[in-house]
């Protein structure tokens, strides 16, 4: 009994009186020996076995003895940052595993080196090609401009006409601890955000982790978990904003842009929301029901106002490109609705048309057999190559706000919307200028001859009812524009557009 309960109290062995001396220390050395194979068993576990380095776990319990340490302020300062090895997949694809972990092997001593010219900095193996390097004592200006370029330029400067590793970037993220953190997984959480960050940024591919950051991240989580959600579209809506033909001053039609007013997060930006649907189908459900709002919008005006023909502008995502079933959606639905197609213009850019250059052209040459229109939208940002102007096939041409803004004083830029306008005609293509947004612009616009005008200065998107009221029964646009121009510029000036409607002809 009185054994039992000595190893349930954690005995690990006993010995019998009166003692035997060799016995004793026969018993004392396997002891011993177990004990150091135990603990050798522990160190092994926290040593990731291909770089010797400390691995997630031993990282992790690192890190948590700082914020021990750091909330009873034992320790002045830690900055962790989660170090990747960018292209290692290529290196993969190329040269197989064997190679992968070659490298993998270099960096970590390059990364081991570093630090030991860094001490007391030290640095562990997160898993895949990211490594975690830890200064401590370090503040963060110091880490900015001394700590992280002294990295970068020791695992990336050429040693004997040599490339210090395969790498072909490296990419940073990291972030000061902070009393605000109680766990390494939050650190670990920042810092990996910061990476991530880092990776898209491109630009140096360093990112400190800041709170606008976080903030960012959580709120993007947040449309994507209210988006998965989203079953019937409750929420959301399409608003349209007018587009005119400048030379003859009659509404031509609408580009529809979809609008979504949640209940607590409150109106959300597509451009905010459109990124987040696309990294699932749901894009494509979505696209789908802006098609069809539209086509239903469509009839519904065309019973109202027989005499208007509106022609109607519907973004396209890359995904919906992309989409096998694009082309069967669109017909399906401008049969279903009798719409003529031509009434339909599917805006599209350079960048979604680049990115599946053979499925795309594939696509929208279907497309425009079922006689919809192609517009190619925000013309003047990315690349504009002037190839995109000849190889895609299109009907229109939308200018980007951003060419359109200093079009009334800038020379130099309206000379080049001149000659995309000139070029754009040769082809056969009708030119709209997107973001107009005074009357100075809209003049010398029609001065270059551009066909169609949509902007802030003829009307806002706006709901249907609103819609026909202002635009088509040719209620309120001239007050709109007036509240519009004078509220930016103090000008009471107010475009001369007449409310007439006429065949679309985009
Ligand atoms: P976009 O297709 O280039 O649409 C034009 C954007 O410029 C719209 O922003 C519009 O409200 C805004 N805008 C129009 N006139 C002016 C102006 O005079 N001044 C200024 N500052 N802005 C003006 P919005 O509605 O926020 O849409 C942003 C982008 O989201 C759109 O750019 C389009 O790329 C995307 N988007 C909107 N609706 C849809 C949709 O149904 N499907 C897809 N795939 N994308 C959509
Ligand atoms: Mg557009
Ligand atoms: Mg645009």
């Amino acid at each position: 009994v009185v054994l039992s309960r000595a190893f349930d109290f954690g005995a690990a062995d006993f010995i019998e009186k009166p003692l035997i001396r060799l016995e004793t220390e026969l018993r004392v050395q396997s002891v011993l020996s177990a004990r150091a194979h135990y603990l050798n068993a522990i160190e092994q576990a926290s040593i990731d076995p291909l770089t010797g380095l400390p691995n997630r776990t031993r990282i992790c319990e690192r890190i948590d003895g700082y914020l021990q340490q750091s909330h009873q302020k034992l320790v002045p300062s830690v900055s962790v940052a989660f170090v990747s090895m960018e292209g290692l997949k290529q290196i993969y694809d190329v040269n197989g595993y064997a190679h992968v972990d070659t490298c993998l092997i270099r960096f970590s001593n390059l990364l081991r080196e570093y630090c030991e010219n860094w001490s007391p900095a030290w640095v562990g193996y997160w898993g895949g090609e990211e490594f975690v390097v830890v200064w401590e004592n370090l503040d963060a200006a110091d880490i900015e401009y001394a700590a992280i370029p002294a990295l970068l330029a020791w695992c990336t400067e050429p040693r004997n006409g040599q490339a210090a590793s395969d790498l072909q970037r490296i990419g940073i993220g990291w972030v000061s601890v902070d009393d605000s953190y109680t766990h390494a997984d939050q650190v670990a959480r920042d810092a990996g955000a910061a990476l991530h960050a880092a990776r898209k940024q491109r630009k140096d591919g360093v990112r400190r982790y800041d709170k606008s950051l976080g903030e960012a991240i959580r709120r993007s989580y947040q449309i994507k978990r209210e988006l998965q959600n989203t079953t019937d579209f409750e929420h959301f809506c399409v608003a349209y904003q007018p587009i005119f033909n400048i030379q003859n001053r009659q509404l031509a039609g609408f580009e529809a842009l979809l609008r979504w007013n949640h209940p607590e997060l409150g109106s959300i930006s597509p451009n905010e929301f459109i990124p987040i649907a696309e990294q699932s189908n749901l894009i494509l459900t979505m696209g789908e029901w802006v098609l069809n709002q539209v086509c239903r919008q469509s009839i519904q005006w065309r019973k109202e106002f027989p005499a208007v023909h509106l022609g109607g502008h519907v973004n396209l995502s890359r995904l919906q490109l992309a989409d096998p079933k694009i082309v069967s959606t669109v017909d399906q639905l401008i049969k279903r609705y009798c719409i003529h197609p031509s009434c339909i213009s599917l805006e599209i850019t350079e960048s979604m048309y680049m990115q599946d250059l053979e499925r795309s052209k594939k696509h929208l040459s279907e497309l425009r057999e079922l006689g919809t229109h192609i517009a190619i939208d925000d013309f003047g940002t990315g690349y504009s190559s002037l190839s995109c102007l000849v190889d895609l096939p299109a009907d229109s041409l939308k200018l980007d706000r951003s060419l359109i803004v200093h079009i009334d004083t800038d020379k130099r830029r309206r000379k080049m919307v001149d000659s995309v306008i000139r070029i754009a005609h040769d082809f056969g293509m009708a030119v709209v200028a997107e973001g107009v947004e005074t009357s100075a612009q809209s003049e010398v616009l029609k001065s270059l001859n551009c066909d169609y005008v949509q902007g802030y200065l003829y009307g806002k998107p706006t709901d249907p009812e609103l819609f026909s009221m202002q635009f088509i029964n040719g209620l309120g646009i001239n007050e709109s524009s007036m509240q519009f121009e004078s509220s930016l510029h103090g000008l009471s000036s107010i475009p001369n557009i007449s409310l007439v409607s006429n065949n679309y002809a985009v």
